[in-house]
């Protein structure tokens, strides 16, 4: 597999420290806020690279920080901690926060069938470790004390930037407009390790250290944990293109400056998910969120398959428009697949084999998925007997995670209830009342049903729910009720 790597801006072959095993490692969500549709697709997009590195036979040992402590509202050791600014704004405090938007992060990761990483810990689980290595900068002369927290002195480094050459002056964390420049520092890109020292007082979470009681950067908790649960070679670490600097920057300088050797061997930018008005961002307070498609009636999944017609690496523009192709695409897919029938044969080994050899050739172009899911179409139109291309459908989407050939098995069991049905069709309300309107809906529905036009059918379910009526099939016939 070819992967591209923006620490050295080319597709290299993939090659792993130990072989056989990925040491993977992601940044996590920071909690104060839900995730919106732009962090997914992030995350969207790692899963599907974990998936195929296990496709490909590796053991892949996946890490995820939860970032509950630390992370300021500017990437630059700025302003505000993120979670308490959460909590303040709910009126909770930010163990409450943290856990409540934990498990809507996890929950929205579950409808959009990203599996849960091996490891997920949060960062203030980890606080010793973070000292620990802190400690071992200050012995080793990385980092120095001033006006009470504890920086990292990229002055020590023979190389900083990693991903790119930037101009220094555009970096000048501390002086940004509306910024207060940090006078403690002594260049302008070093970084906080530890706070004692911070403009807000009332920051919740603080514990003892020994410089003093205070609270630990952004940076070292991904280098923390990833130390912990991957061990001293990272073959992957991955992140939303924003993350490149500062974060991954610093991660790198603290990290093998610590270690004394290299650390992490590939580095994976995912680039943003842009609406018009350009980056989707939590910090501008409003977003797409999944429970936000899922009210108007997406199915999340159909947003993974539109992230799926798109490479990582290229920005991605969200309009209803694209994602309504993308959800009639999508369906028509299912119909499809659902067109096959599971027992005309027996599975022919070679073909499965031939068309996985296809779908990878794509994917190993640097985790081409647009040529991943045109494979689906492929598949399809193969020629071999449906048992087998249901057999190859389901490797290739253990990869992409679309659910197809469970979506495909509900979609015959409602063919087969459509086609069951008696060809009177009664309408019964609950309450006796008569609404022309309502009943020319369940008619239409059931005639686009009948038509297997199931898209149409659905469409017409969620119009009715907005109109507040809520429908029941019933054996020839549908009822009905106000909700
Ligand atoms: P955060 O919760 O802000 O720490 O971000 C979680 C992940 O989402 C990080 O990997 C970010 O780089 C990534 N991210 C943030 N905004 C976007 C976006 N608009 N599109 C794609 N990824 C994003
Ligand atoms: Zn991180």
């Amino acid at each position: 597999m070819y992967l591209y790597n923006s620490a050295t801006h080319k597709k290299e072959e993939f090659k792993t420290h130990t072989p056989g095993r990925v040491e993977m490692y992601t940044c996590g969500p920071t909690v104060y806020h839900f995730a919106h549709i732009g962090n997914l697709r992030s995350y969207i997009m790692e899963d599907v690279l974990e998936k195929y590195l296990r496709f490909l036979g590796y053991d892949v040992n996946r890490v995820m920080n939860i970032t509950d402590v630390g992370h300021l509202t500017s990437d630059a050791d700025e302003g505000e901690d993120k979670m308490l600014k959460g909590a303040r704004r709910e009126h909770k405090t930010v163990m409450e926060i943290a856990q409540y938007y934990t498990d809507a992060f996890f929950d929205d990761c579950r409808k959009l069938n990203i599996k849960r990483p091996d490891h997920v810990q949060p960062a203030t689980g980890m606080i010793d470790d973070y000292i620990r290595i802190i400690s071992g900068l200050l012995d080793k002369g990385y980092a120095y004390l001033a006006g009470g927290n504890v920086y990292f002195d990229t002055s020590k480094l023979g190389k900083y930037y990693v991903f790119n050459e930037h101009n220094e002056e555009d970096l000048f964390v501390g002086v940004r407009e509306g910024v207060e420049e940090d006078t403690n520092k002594r260049n302008k890109n070093d970084f906080v390790l530890w706070f004692t020292k911070s403009k807000f007082e009332d920051q919740a979470l603080k514990w003892d250290s020994p410089w003093g009681v205070g609270y630990p950067g952004w940076h070292i908790e991904c280098s923390g944990i990833s130390m912990k649960y991957n061990g001293e070679y990272l073959d992957i670490h991955c992140g939303g293109v924003d993350n490149a600097f500062p974060h991954h920057t610093n991660e790198i300088a603290q990290t093998e400056s610590y270690l004394g050797h290299p650390w992490c061997s590939w580095w994976v930018h995912v680039l943003h998910l842009n609406t018009s008005d350009g980056k989707m961002s939590k910090s501008k307070g409003e977003f797409l969120t999944v429970s936000v498609l899922e009210e108007k009636g997406y199915d999340p999944l159909a947003y993974r398959f539109f992230c799926l017609q798109s490479h990582y690496r290229k920005s991605l523009v969200f309009t209803w428009e694209n994602l309504d192709n993308a959800a009639g695409a999508f369906q028509k897919l299912i119909a499809k697949v659902a067109n096959l029938k599971p027992d005309d044969g027996p599975v022919d080994e070679a073909a499965v084999e031939e068309l996985k050899n296809k779908f990878k050739s794509g994917m190993d172009n640097d985790l081409n998925t647009s040529l991943g899911v045109t494979c689906l179409y492929d598949i399809l139109k193969a020629k071999t007997n449906d048992a087998t291309k249901l057999a190859v459908l389901d490797a290739v989407d253990a990869v992409l995670g679309l659910k197809l050939t469970e979506k495909a098995a509900a979609q015959r069991a409602r063919n087969a209830q459509a086609a069951a049905a008696p060809a009177g069709f009664a309408i019964l309300s609950e309450s006796g009342e008569a609404d022309a309107a309502v009943e020319q809906l369940i008619r239409d529905r059931a005639e686009a049903k009948k038509a297997k036009d199931f898209a149409r059918a659905d469409g017409i379910r969620d119009q009715l729910k907005a109109m507040g009526v809520e429908i029941t099939d019933m054996p020839g016939g549908a009822k009905w009720r106000r909700v």
